[in-house]
Parts: C-alpha cells; sequence; structure tokens
C-alpha cells in the first residue's frame, strides 16, 4: 500500500546537503509544527525543487510520512513567496537570520502552532516590505517569548507587587524575567543597567497588541537598543546558550 501524500504550507527554515543528490530540509508548517523531510534527488532535479527551497521561502508542501519512524519524504512543492528582498539586503538578512535562528532553538518536530507560524509570517512579510529591521526583531521577540510561554514581567514590580510608577526607577532581572524596582533590587541586580520607563511601556503595549496592528508600534532607536540588548540577554537565558547570528547584528552596546 502506497503512503498517504499529505499537504501543507510551509517555511524553509534550514537545508543541507544529504550524500551526492539529496537534501535534508527543515521546515514550519502552519497546522504540523515543525517537520523534517528528506528531497531525494534534489540537487539533481531540474524542475521539482529548483528556487524553492531556499532559506526563508514559503511553501506549498506535499510529503509522505515514513512508515518506520524515519524523515518524512518531500515530494514535491510551489513557492508560494520568496521573500526576494531578504537574499538582496544585508540588514534585512541578518535580522531574518536572527528569526530563523529563534524558531530552530525553541520548536521540535511535529508541535504544531499556528500562531507562531503567522508570526513569523508577519515577521519576514514586514522586513520583506523594507520596514525598520531592528524595530521589527524587537516586536517579533517580544511577540515570540509570548507564543513559547515565557512571556516577560513588565506591569509590576516581581517582588513588591507595585504596579509601574513614573518617577520609580526599575531593572530586569533576566534570570527570572520581570522588572523589578529599585527598592526590591538586590546588590547584584544594582550594578545592571537600569531599564527605562519609556521601553518598559513600549514593550508591555507590543504584548497587548495583536499580530495585524503589530506594524502601527515604532521604538524609538534608543529604546530599540535598550529593549533589545535585555531580551536577547533573557532569551539566552532561558535557552542556556547563545544566540549566534545576534553578533551579526549592527547594534550599538548598551548605554552604561
Ligand atoms: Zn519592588
Amino acid at each position: 500500500m502506497a503512503a498517504i501524500e499529505h499537504e501543507a504550507v510551509a517555511l524553509v527554515l534550514d537545508c543541507r546537503d544529504q550524500g551526492e543528490s539529496d537534501l535534508i530540509v527543515t521546515l514550519f508548517c502552519r497546522d504540523l509544527g515543525r517537520l523534517t523531510c528528506i528531497a531525494k534527488g534534489a540537487k539533481r532535479s531540474k524542475k521539482r525543487f529548483v528556487n524553492k527551497l531556499e532559506l526563508f521561502s514559503a511553501l506549498q508542501i506535499r510529503y509522505r510520512e515514513s512508515r518506520a519512524g524515519g524523515l518524512s519524504l518531500l515530494a514535491d512543492a510551489d513557492l508560494l513567496e520568496s521573500f526576494l528582498e531578504l537574499r538582496h539586503q544585508v540588514p534585512l538578512y541578518t535580522v531574518a537570520t536572527v528569526v530563523r535562528e529563534l524558531m530552530l532553538m525553541a520548536t521540535k518536530d511535529m508541535e504544531g502552532d499556528d500562531s507562531l507560524f503567522d508570526l513569523v509570517i508577519w515577521a519576514l512579510r514586514t522586513l520583506d516590505s523594507g520596514r525598520a529591521p531592528l524595530n521589527t526583531l524587537a516586536l517579533f521577540l517580544i511577540k515570540f517569548l509570548d507564543q513559547i510561554g515565557y512571556r516577560p514581567n513588565f506591569s509590576t514590580c516581581a517582588a513588591c507587587e507595585t504596579p509601574i510608577t513614573p518617577g520609580q526607577s526599575y531593572s530586569f532581572s533576566h534570570s527570572r524575567g520581570t522588572i523589578l524596582c529599585t527598592s526590591c533590587c538586590d546588590l547584584r541586580l544594582r550594578s545592571t543597567p537600569p531599564v527605562s520607563l519609556g521601553t518598559i511601556k513600549m514593550i508591555r503595549a507590543v504584548q497587548d497588541q495583536p499580530l495585524n496592528r503589530l506594524h502601527r508600534l515604532h521604538f524609538s532607536p534608543t529604546m530599540c537598543r535598550e529593549g533589545l540588548h535585555l531580551l536577547h540577554r533573557y532569551t539566552g537565558r532561558l535557552f542556556q546558550r547563545d544566540i549566534h547570528s545576534w553578533k551579526f547584528l549592527t547594534l550599538e552596546p548598551p548605554a552604561k
């Protein structure tokens, strides 16, 4: 009996050689989540996969699940969106690469999540349209942490539970994923740079904004830098590893 063929809308997150003629493709699919497939003969095929298995391409795929529990077989793919600008403009490509690394870090095969799929497509479309790449990364990262269940707390001091108050100073605890007011900070946290009230309010606004209205929010360059630095440290701590592609971003060091 022939294996059943399935269809999915998918985004190419990774593609690497397997032997002389095959490719191993890591996809993130709507409904399914991450899916790793083998594309047999893809390196030789002139028709089936040419220009389709590029990083960041959105595809309509047909695939067959392996009966032995191995890799699924990628049977065919149609290109839906190629996000060409990402390949032509270095600042856009650099941010897209960070988005891709975060997706590979945070997802496992066959864990479906439509919201995460919509978010990553939103990020690539926004970048492809040439809008401020670092602002797009900050918006993506805040929503991404929410989607994977690690929303940092920017609403109240985690120790005294006092809501954010103008005039008060705050620091962000990367290990706890929360802000603390000056009165509650221990000595170790006092040595970390404070988080400005503007950045705190902006991050909260992004957390509360639905995806279809996210493009309305713009960090000032200073807030964007501050927000990205603290979210980067928090995310690295969460996954207990570096985000390797982060070092290619053109991002000034945090203010002293
Ligand atoms: Zn406090």
